[in-house]
């Protein structure tokens, strides 16, 4: 017997799962080219039209927090900062009530300059992409000699109040791997929460092979080489990262391992694209189109309907072990983290 998605309240779906953590990617275009994520001349961009503009972006949030219980929202991209509107977006976003909690995720280019107004406009933290502390591999990974602006865009957050300042890592076999150790050392010099991440097989390129992915356990191995780590004793819940107190803490260091220790059982995050689809997963195939009712004129409960429906058929996790996988055809520089 088919049970029919709920027609009110939260974002629910099939197992359970209710998505409070609403994740915005603002843009599919990047001012990198990391070769993890897309190839040298970059992708073919979405067209100006198919963006939802900031009013169309500021309703659905709207839509989301006032009828679908989000309570989080992260502004992703592509890369965030580059989006002409994000400060008003953000600003609007603070001003919905109940108020959500407010992220972005980004590779830290001129965040440093617009780190102090966007914590004005209401930003609440951030999340800084950095797979390298030396300047020839930053180039190498990522064809842009940029990592004093990045470590700039660190300081700049730190600065404004936008903590705690996380990082993410990717680490990959045989191209920074060795700079685990190094990595966390400089975070726990600076004060900021560092997080490792398993690379996924959301490149634009389909060229993820599991045999070049550092495994958590690896990641662990190689840290538990020169620091002390113990398990922390605060309850993950719907966290994606896994963490372990360094030295007693309360420096903190935490892995997301969604390949090898996939934790979808308690997922809690929905999708919105730049292009207005709801994705319910990371790795689905499928997406609901919400920007062509809302500009064919649907009111703000039948986009909550719409909402929910896609949610509701949310898979159990992302089927990566499954020999019948498929990587989406959309890749994650137009998804978001
Ligand atoms: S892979 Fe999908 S279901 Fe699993 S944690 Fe990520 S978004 Fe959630």
């Amino acid at each position: 017997m088919t049970v029919a998605p709920p027609t009110d309240g939260v974002l629910v779906d099939r197992y359970g799962r209710v998505a409070r953590d609403l994740r915005v990617s603002l843009t599919d275009k990047c001012n990198l080219r990391c070769t993890y994520c897309m190839p040298a001349e970059g992708l073919p961009w979405l067209a100006g039209p198919e963006l939802l503009d900031d009013d169309e972006i500021v309703r659905l949030i709207r839509v989301a927090v006032h009828q679908l219980g989000v309570t989080e929202v992260r502004f992703t991209g592509g890369e965030p900062l580059i989006r002409p509107g994000l400060v008003g977006i953000v600003s609007a976003v603070a001003a919905l009530q109940p108020r959500p909690r407010i992220s972005l995720t980004t590779n830290g280019i001129g965040l440093d300059r617009l780190a102090p107004t966007l914590r004005t406009a209401g930003l609440d933290r951030v999340n800084v992409s950095l797979d390298t502390l030396d300047a020839e591999r930053f180039t190498r990974l990522t064809r842009r000699p940029r990592l004093a602006d990045v470590l700039a865009g660190l300081a700049g957050a730190a600065a404004a109040g936008l903590t705690p300042v996380k990082i993410n890592s990717v680490l990959m076999r045989g191209v920074n791997d060795d700079e685990a150790p190094a990595l966390l050392r400089f975070a726990l010099a600076h004060g900021y929460e560092l997080r490792f991440i398993e690379q996924m097989p959301l490149d634009a390129q389909h060229g993820w092979d599991r045999t070049t992915m550092v495994t958590a356990d690896e990641i662990l191995a190689a840290l538990r080489a020169g620091f002390d780590l113990r398990p922390d004793p605060v309850e993950r819940g719907a966290a994606p990262a896994e963490t372990w107190l360094v030295g007693g803490g309360p420096a903190r260091v935490g892995v997301i391992a969604s390949v090898t220790r996939p934790f979808c059982g308690d997922c809690d995050r929905t999708r919105l694209t730049a292009d207005g689809q709801v994705r319910a997963c990371l790795f689905a195939t499928e997406e609901s189109d919400l920007r062509g009712a809302l500009r064919a004129g649907a009111d703000d409960a039948e986009l909550a309907r719409r909402w929910r429906t896609a949610m509701w058929g949310k898979r159990a996790g992302h089927g990566i072990d499954d020999p019948t996988f498929l990587q989406p055809v959309r890749p994650m520089s137009a998804i978001g983290g």
